[in-house]
């Protein structure tokens, strides 16, 4: 498998993870089983009504950013920001606080990076990461984090959202060119963990309702991520938390796509999948790749 293949696999597996968190995002787990048993079906509706198949602004920005990227053939603060500024005004179905407040900014000052912030930790910057991870795949490691912080810089400007969104780059970097869970647990799950104690996510509670703090929110993508060996039973894991289950969800497709490739995507998924999602990350995920 190329990794390019993994790279097309970690985009499907971002909108189908967004897609089957979005019909349970900011339930409670015993809400889930009494609605759903267990959730595992691409159905739509939630709290946004949205049709089957359909996502949110986890895969919408990943793709705004992604195609800024492209333009510019790098990472580029300025253009991200412009890139999200018109996702903004075409009216997404779903968009955080933080990430409205700090577009908004950016609409009076023209500064794409937001003011530091430690009340800024939200899971935000880290749900969007993969297009950087495509197009920095084997830069040198300064080189990434850079690009990292320039495009979470223009929403999230904090030091948490920072090693989250560092790490998961790095993770899916790894799982791209082969490297199995075990390499990605303690290459950079640990000393993520040894960085910040915050991100423990062993011997510690199940995650369960996970929010948009991005310690949560990689909580509970870890738990079962590392806890699980495919992708059904990694995104079945953790959608069925609740909370912010589309994005759980999106990280966790993710991760799960660039470790397991295009085989290890449920066929029923891939097919309940949006036509124009599904295409639009395809033919993303491969220009990206060709970038580097
Ligand atoms: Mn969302
Ligand atoms: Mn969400």
């Amino acid at each position: 498998m190329t990794s390019t293949d993994r790279a097309i696999a970690a985009y499907l597996g971002l909108a189908i993870g967004d897609a089957l968190g979005s019909t349970v995002e900011f339930m409670t787990p015993r809400e889930i089983v009494a609605q759903y048993g267990v959730h595992d079906t691409l159905c739509g509706g939630g709290w946004l009504h949205l049709k089957p198949g359909h996502v949110t602004d986890d895969t919408t920005m990943s793709l705004a950013l992604g195609d800024s990227i492209l333009r510019c053939g790098r990472v580029e603060a300025l253009a991200a920001a412009q890139a999200f500024d018109v996702w903004m005004h075409a009216k997404p179905v779903d968009i955080g606080n933080t990430v409205r407040r700090n577009l908004l900014q950016f609409r009076k000052t023209g500064n794409p990076e937001a003011p530091y912030s430690d009340h800024d930790a939200g899971n935000g910057a880290a749900m969007r990461v993969l297009p950087v991870a495509l197009a920095t795949l084997d830069q040198p490691e300064e080189s990434v984090r850079a690009a990292s912080r320039a495009q979470a810089h223009v929403t999230h400007h904090c030091a948490l959202s920072d090693a989250a969104c560092e790490c998961l780059i790095f993770m899916v970097q790894d799982a791209l060119r082969g490297a199995d869970k075990n390499h990605l647990l303690h290459t950079y799950a640990h000393p993520l963990v040894a960085q910040y104690p915050e991100f423990r996510f062993r011997a510690v509670r199940q995650s369960q309702n996970p929010s948009g703090y991005v310690v949560d929110t990689l909580q509970a993508v870890f738990q079962s991520f590392f806890d699980t060996d495919d992708m059904y039973d990694c995104l079945v894991d953790v959608v069925n938390r609740g909370g912010d289950a589309d994005t759980t969800g999106a990280i966790a497709g993710m991760l799960a796509g660039a470790l397991y490739g295009r085989g290890g995507i449920p066929d029923a998924w891939l097919g309940a999948l949006d036509a124009d999602t599904r295409r639009a990350c395809e033919t993303q995920a491969w220009a990206l790749s060709a970038l580097v």
